[in-house]
């Protein structure tokens, strides 16, 4: 059962209305790291989720983030309004101002319609955790951009807010993940093929302008099996070459 409670979540303040700026905002309500995007995902993954404890976690955070698909609809709403009053605002963003007489509608930046393909819900609760602790992550660096992008103390603000209760957001997914005490790489149910579980190939060889072999944790250590270009094996063993 849902509920509207007639305040937002955060006081959202705008001094001088900048609607180029307003339609860089719309990425986080109809796009594809947006606040609709993190409502809908978490919601229909509480939906689908048989583990009351987790349910409760997706469902509180679903609903939190319409609370910010509202603030940053309100913010961005601020910004587009007066597109509908001048030819050069509406310059700025055609779409809100021709057809949305300067109110927000649920595109991206671009005019792009939200769309349910944003969407990540697997059925499986590690794999939803680890795709809301990565939605969380993009929506982090997208607020940090739009940040960067104005000068508007009001609009910083709440933006700092919405950029602030991601990473709130991404810790208490990171916890639940945990606390599920499956290990790193134990997804689903089946177990890998051992041997090829740990073979890392090295499929981009070669010394240039475009880099070189390197290697790290990712390769080496930990059980690696390091495979020399797979691809070239057979001439590499015709030709005794190494
Ligand atoms: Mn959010
Ligand atoms: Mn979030």
């Amino acid at each position: 059962m849902y509920h509207h409670v007639k305040k937002l979540m955060y006081t959202v303040r705008v001094g001088t209305p900048d609607p180029r700026f307003g339609r860089m905002l719309l990425e986080q309500f109809g796009g594809a790291n947006g606040e609709l995007a993190a409502a809908m995902q978490y919601s229909i993954q509480g939906l689908n989720c048989d583990d009351p404890a987790r349910k409760d976690l997706l469902m509180d955070i679903g609903t939190e983030e319409l609370s910010h698909l509202e603030v940053i609809g309100t913010l961005a709403r601020l910004h587009l309004k007066p597109t509908n009053v001048t030819r050069s605002a509406a310059e700025a963003d055609p779409l809100i101002a021709i057809c949305g007489g300067g109110g927000v509608n649920l595109f991206n930046s671009q005019g792009n319609p939200w769309t349910a393909d944003y969407l990540k819900i697997s059925g499986q609760i590690e794999v939803d955790l680890r795709n809301n602790i990565a939605a969380e992550a993009r929506a982090k660096i997208v607020y940090e951009r739009l940040i960067d992008f104005t000068d508007d103390a009001g609009s910083k603000d709440a933006l700092q807010f919405l950029m602030t209760r991601e990473i709130t957001h991404m810790k208490a997914f990171m916890k639940a993940l945990d606390s599920l005490g499956k290990g790193a790489l134990e997804i689903g149910a089946r177990p890998p093929t051992p041997g090829v579980v740990d073979q890392y190939f090295n499929d981009s060889t070669g010394e240039g302008d475009a880099g070189k072999d390197l290697r790290g944790p990712w390769n080496q250590g930990d059980g690696w099996e390091f495979v020399e270009a797979p691809a070239f094996k057979d001439l590499m063993d015709a030709s005794g070459a190494r």
